[in-house]
């Protein structure tokens, strides 16, 4: 069993599974897992897979790219509150101009490889 770290959350995106941490004293899930509970402050966890889909609760349209997404650009950086989970945040792929996305949105996980790395991107439906 892996750790409950971000290093673990970044593997089991390589193999497209969105996975938090739960607390099984509060049933708080952490999105990227956290090895202590930060509400109760337990480790009794274990891992949960979270649906990919969900909807934006904040946004922001980014025209200056980190170099490694400069080929995706623009795209929106988002905190995404996912189905019956957590909120994450993530890229917002497919948006050229602010009014392409709002808060309230559905969009649904997408996985980009970046050379060796995944990266946890959203799309809306
Ligand atoms: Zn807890």
């Amino acid at each position: 069993m892996e750790g409950f770290t971000v290093k673990a959350f970044h593997d089991f995106l390589r193999e497209n599974k969105i996975m938090g941490s739960r607390c099984k004293d509060c049933e708080g899930v952490n999105l990227p897992p956290r090895p202590v509970c930060p509400v109760c402050g337990g480790r009794d966890l274990e891992w949960v897979e979270i649906r990919g889909k969900g909807v934006v609760e904040a946004y922001t349209v980014i025209t200056v790219p980190l170099t490694k997404m400069s080929n995706r650009c623009p795209y929106a950086v988002g905190v995404v509150k996912m189905d019956g989970g957590p909120s994450v945040s993530g890229l917002i792929l497919g948006v050229t101009e602010g009014d392409d996305v709002s808060v309230g949105s559905r969009v649904v996980a997408e996985f980009v490889k970046e050379g060796d790395e995944t990266v946890l991107c959203f799309r809306q439906t």
